[in-house]
């Protein structure tokens, strides 16, 4: 079984399809996405559509939830809070409701997956350093769990004590714990613009992390077409 996880999508159709290709280029057989479908990019609704399509487990993110709201309960910052409202503005309730369903974190196969933190899911935090992730280790009950929501790709070890390992290829060795980042399909924020996501093949206990080329231009033109501020369009050229 070959596993390709995905996150922060964020409406950014022309990344999702790149990531999906190659995805299925590299003999993936399953597909799971760790949420943030919709929000800051201009394609929500097909962004939704192709996720359902693959009928694969999906955990809520803060976008996705605010985007279910009638007005925005958390504080957005500016381009957030503008793109979140004309997001809400274009889905169905259907769409809504499908958002609306999705749990904060499951488990799937021999690993878990939540959009945040393990220790307090529905909260938002976001983990950068060791002892961000100490915390969420904590809570961890399989050995590999993997999560989004700051937009760049890091890989958490727990054996003696948590350390960050810096490569792209993880072999999951008995006795540790992984908690990893897949990065983000649509918006990186790690300086680097290519889209993001990461395969875990089972059989072979490795985890890779991947950068995908995309149809970035285009992108970037449904942004400023679609009346979304200018600035979301800049920032995926800079990965930022
Ligand atoms: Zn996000």
């Amino acid at each position: 079984m070959r596993f390709a996880i995905f996150s922060d999508i964020h409406s950014n159709l022309e990344a999702l399809e790149a990531v999906m290709a190659d995805a299925r280029q590299r003999r993936c057989t399953h597909f799971v996405c760790l949420g943030d479908v919709v929000g800051y990019n201009a394609n929500p609704c097909e962004c939704i559509q192709l996720v359902r399509q693959l009928d694969c487990p999906v955990v809520k993110g803060n976008h996705d939830e605010q985007a279910t709201f009638p007005a925005s309960s958390e504080r957005f910052n500016e381009l957030a809070e503008r793109a979140i409202e004309w997001t809400r503005e274009r889905l169905n309730e259907e769409d809504k409701e499908w958002l609306r369903s999705l749990p904060l974190q499951r488990r799937v196969h021999d690993f878990t997956i939540v959009h945040a933190t393990l220790d307090t899911p529905g909260q938002w935090g976001y983990v950068f350093n060791n002892l961000d992730a100490v915390a969420s280790f904590t809570y961890q009950r399989t050995p590999v769990c993997f999560f989004g929501h700051t937009h760049v790709p890091m890989v958490f070890v727990r054996d003696d004590g948590v350390r960050r390992q810096t490569s792209e290829h993880i072999r999951i060795e008995p006795g540790k714990k992984y908690f990893i980042n897949a990065g983000s399909v649509g918006q990186p924020r790690d300086g680097n613009w290519r889209a993001g996501y990461c395969i875990y093949d089972i059989e072979n206990k490795l985890v890779e992390l991947l950068r995908i080329k995309y149809d970035l231009a285009t992108a970037q033109k449904k942004i400023t077409k679609a009346g979304l501020p200018r600035l979301l369009a800049e920032r995926l050229a800079m990965g930022r």
